[in-house]
């Protein structure tokens, strides 16, 4: 971890942090967006670019701007390891007084960091966060099985987490180390961001399509996170399970007496084959169901217990 503010300098420090998976087609134009903003403001900054293990030419391409403007500090991950880590790395990294989290597709609009900034010195927030109002150039599938999953989690677990709100975000220091205080491996971020709690407050947006290139989501991987958030803030699906169970106990405990009484009133056996299969194939499939909800959060055990890092770094230039 970091060590932050070691000599208290004239300006406050931000950090934006912008994570890079194969983003050659707008790291240039992301750069010079940001620059243009934060050319402005009465503060210092640093912009934390973590490539995330990119395959095309976003390496090269933030060498190179880091030669041009020192105030880009790059972070090469050894791999691909995904959103939510690439942005932990780059807050581990972070060295500001506030750190502020960006797409580098410029969906998440730079020209908001003023007003985040005001927010964060005028209204004394701890955490400011852009809640889109409107999602541009995401399909009509997308945009309702996001609000489903919101209705979820919220529903089953003991967080908020604000509707439409994606990672883009200030920080202040104290918000940011009890975040970092959080090293699980599961690591579902709005959730987290959720969790720590403080004073929060919202700045709504629009939020544009990309600027270029290609979304690195799809719906396995949001099927994916979906099921880390809830997984990682509920066990309501665990009691729904063990409900689920107790209910058809009971049921079946009295279908029971029921066939047993049947049987010695009426006298004569039931051909009873249909109603037989239903309740096979149905008790199987609840039973298939139960333990892999048991299997999600054994998994989830299991990744958590080999303790591994987060991430590693290939190369740094600071
Ligand atoms: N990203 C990353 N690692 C990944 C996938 C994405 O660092 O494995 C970055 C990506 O470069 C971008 C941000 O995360 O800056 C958001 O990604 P994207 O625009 O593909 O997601 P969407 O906006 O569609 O949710
Ligand atoms: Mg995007």
């Amino acid at each position: 971890m970091t060590e932050a503010k070691k000599k208290k300098p004239a300006r406050e420090l931000i950090s934006i942090i912008i994570p890079c998976y194969n983003e050659e087609e707008v790291i240039e134009q992301c750069h010079s967006a940001v620059t243009e903003v934060i050319d402005a403001l009465p503060y210092d900054f640093e912009i934390i670019y973590i490539n995330d293990g990119s395959r095309d030419n976003t390496r090269s391409m933030l060498d190179a701007l880091h030669k041009k403007d020192k105030r880009a500090k790059i972070f090469h991950l050894s791999r691909n390891f995904g959103k939510e880590a690439a942005m932990t790395a780059g807050l581990d990294h972070a060295k500001g007084d506030a750190v502020i989290i960006l797409d580098a597709d410029l969906q998440d609009p730079p020209h908001l960091i003023p007003e985040m900034l005001r927010l964060w010195k005028e209204e004394k927030a701890d955490v400011v966060y852009g809640q889109r109002l409107r999602r541009q150039g995401e399909t009509w599938l997308k945009r309702k099985t996001a609000r489903a999953f919101y209705k979820i989690i919220n529903f089953i677990s003991a967080i908020d987490i604000p509707v439409n709100t994606g990672d883009f975000r200030l920080m202040n220091r104290r918000a940011l180390d009890a975040l970092l205080k959080l090293r699980e491996n599961h690591r579902f971020m709005k959730g987290l961001f959720a969790w720590i709690g403080f004073r929060q407050i919202a700045l709504h947006y629009n939020r544009e399509p990309r600027a270029a290139g290609t979304t690195k989501w799809n719906y396995i991987k949001l099927w994916n996170l979906a099921l880390e958030g809830i997984t990682g803030f509920s066990i309501t699906p665990l009691r729904i399970a063990s409900m689920f169970g107790f209910l058809i106990s009971l049921f079946a405990f009295a279908f029971g007496i029921f066939i047993i009484l049947h049987t010695l009133i009426s006298s004569h056996d039931l051909p009873g084959y249909p109603s037989l299969m239903v309740m096979v194939t149905f008790l199987s499939g609840i039973q298939l169901l139960t333990i892999g909800i048991l299997g999600e959060y054994i998994g989830r055990i299991f990744g958590e217990t080999k303790k591994r890092p987060l991430y590693f770094i290939d190369e740094t230039l600071e």
